[in-house]
């Protein structure tokens, strides 16, 4: 339990239980010797009789109202026993560390998809300057063959058909746009089917 009350200790600034749980903000309140003065709320006040340490973490009525801690503040505000003060600042706290954790949680699930995208363009980059060398490639076999070969096989004229296609795959992969790219990137998969690699070495 001692941690428990060590921890809460920590975590809230008596200024911050004040607003919180009695509705008084201290920020317009000027500060005297690391110290406000207020009117108390737990007594009909007319001068400020309620001291407010914020170093300590510490709060008293000079009326007798009371002194005490974060904890025994919650109490008194809530007129609950200190006990059930700790066991709603604890609460509270665990609520805030689930919501932390559900934060982090969805900046790695961002992060993540950040890898993915950073992948995916690689592979475009990839892609793309293999299509280049293959376009290059293509051409150069083109005006080899345009000598030797019959100009009405099919091997040349898919040749040919082939410039085109690689002109059509460049201009998607330039495109800002994932979905045109994932879809040329499937399109050109298919067309390779042993994979663009492989194509252009063996070819
Ligand atoms: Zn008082």
């Amino acid at each position: 339990m001692s941690d428990v009350i060590e921890v809460i200790k920590q975590s809230y600034k008596i200024e911050n239980i004040l607003e919180q749980f009695i509705g008084i903000d201290l920020s317009n309140v000027r500060k005297k010797n690391k110290s406000y003065n207020i009117c108390c709320p737990f007594h009909q006040d007319n001068h400020p009789s309620f001291t407010v340490w914020e170093e300590t973490n510490y709060w008293k009525c000079w009326a007798g109202c009371g002194g005490g801690d974060q904890i025994n503040l919650v109490a008194k505000a809530l007129n609950l026993k200190n006990h059930e003060a700790i066991k709603l600042l604890n609460n509270q706290l665990n609520l805030k560390k689930t919501q932390v954790e559900y934060m982090k949680s969805g900046v790695e699930e961002l992060l993540r998809d950040k890898e993915l995208i950073k992948k995916f363009n690689d592979r475009i980059r990839e892609t793309f300057s293999n299509l280049i060398a293959l376009r290059v490639k293509t051409k150069k076999q083109i005006q080899e063959v345009m000598e030797a070969e019959d100009l009405e096989s099919e091997y040349v004229i898919n040749l040919h058909h082939l410039v085109p296609k690689l002109e059509g795959w460049l201009e998607s992969l330039e495109s800002e746009n994932y979905a045109v790219q994932y879809h040329t990137l499937l399109d050109i998969q298919n067309f390779f089917k042993k994979g663009l690699n492989s194509w252009i070495k063996t070819k």
